[in-house]
């Protein structure tokens, strides 16, 4: 459990959804996990792909139901929601998505994407409908006279600079990024980034990112949750998580960028195996099966998250308020 803070916006809590498969197994696809989200702040959603993050983001939005917890934002928790107070809530949490391309509805001509939830949401005049679109296609750097063709007549990166448009038209509270630049070639998603920064600061905007890329979530945000298996297993500023990782799995992906931070020893930390399944997670710590640091106690015992206290590079239990790094392991690496 990690310390309460100020200004937050969306707040989950012990968290859980599960997928029934066809051969009547259970996928825990998203277990326990609690985390916070403060106003005008990036929290940076890390992990391998199959490890959940997906999942946190949809059911976030409501596009999943989740088995149970709870998902408080501006007071009212979403989790339970349903019909109208759950319709009303939508255009605050917006999401963007990896495809850029297939997010967008391929009849439609660009500027009536954007449109979209101005039409339903807001009660503009047609002049006014049309300015607020060129706005919106000004600030994420597409000209408005393309605005009439369609998506396939624009790259992956203009289409993803449209998805943005299309989700800020409503001016949601929470933007949710969901592996925005990973179908990106990489000098364009520099310039996704950038832009996403750029909004950021200009509208104030709260966002969650979500990438398998721990380079990726670095630039963006100011808070980084990583996740293996369902569960989380560390958060910390991003200046903590990359240079003062004490989880090994947080190191392994630190260790695999292509430039690693010299807080991680690119040998120590390679990750050897597959992601288990999620039908049959390891007992006691998820990473056991793969961390060199294991022992008896990480194959029994599943280690709750707890405050890292740098000044005394110890495990702190007490003073929890006044720290922002949290690991769940039993043999932390502690710099
Ligand atoms: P990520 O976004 O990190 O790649 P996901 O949230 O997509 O991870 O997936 C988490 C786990 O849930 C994986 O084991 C995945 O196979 C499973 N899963 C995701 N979506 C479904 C689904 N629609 N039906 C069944 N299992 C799913």
């Amino acid at each position: 459990m990690t310390a309460l803070r100020d200004n937050v916006l969306l707040r989950v809590k012990d968290l859980e959804v599960t997928y029934s498969l066809d051969n009547k197994a259970t996928a825990h696809a998203v277990s326990d996990m609690s985390f916070d989200v403060a106003e005008g702040e990036t929290l940076g959603l890390v992990g391998e792909s199959g490890c959940g993050k997906s999942t946190v983001a949809k059911t976030i939005v409501r596009l999943l139901k989740p088995d149970s917890g709870s998902i408080i934002f501006q007071g009212k928790d979403l989790a339970t929601l349903e019909g109208e107070e759950l319709r009303q809530v939508r255009p605050d949490l917006q999401m963007i998505f990896q495809d850029p391309i297939s997010s967008l509805n391929p009849r439609r001509r660009v500027r009536n994407c954007i449109a979209e939830g101005l039409r339903i949401w807001q009660d503009l005049s047609p002049d006014d409908l049309t300015t607020r679109t060129d706005e919106l296609m000004t600030a994420v750097g597409i000209d408005p006279s393309l605005g009439d063709r369609r998506p396939h007549e624009f790259s992956g990166g203009q289409c993803q600079r449209i998805g943005i448009a299309r989700a800020l038209a409503v001016e949601p509270k929470l933007l949710i990024c969901d592996e925005p630049v990973s179908a990106l070639d990489v000098s364009i998603q520099a310039q996704i980034l950038n832009l996403l920064q750029d909004l950021k600061q200009r509208l104030g905007l709260t966002m969650l990112f979500i990438s398998h890329d721990l380079a990726v979530v670095k630039s963006i945000s100011d808070r980084i949750l990583v996740m293996y298996l369902g569960k989380e297993c560390e958060i910390g500023s991003t200046d903590a998580i990359y240079h003062r990782p004490a989880h090994p799995y947080t190191r392994a992906l630190l260790a695999a960028v292509p430039e690693p931070a010299d807080s991680v020893d690119v040998a120590e930390g390679r990750l050897s195996g597959e992601l288990p399944s999620a039908t049959d997670p390891p007992s006691g710590c998820r990473f056991h099966t793969r961390c060199s640091h294991a022992t008896d106690v990480c194959r029994e015992v599943e280690p709750t998250m707890t405050s890292v206290n740098i000044e005394h590079r110890d495990i702190e239990h007490r003073d929890r308020k006044h720290s922002d790094h949290y690991v769940a392991c039993h043999h932390p690496v502690l710099s």
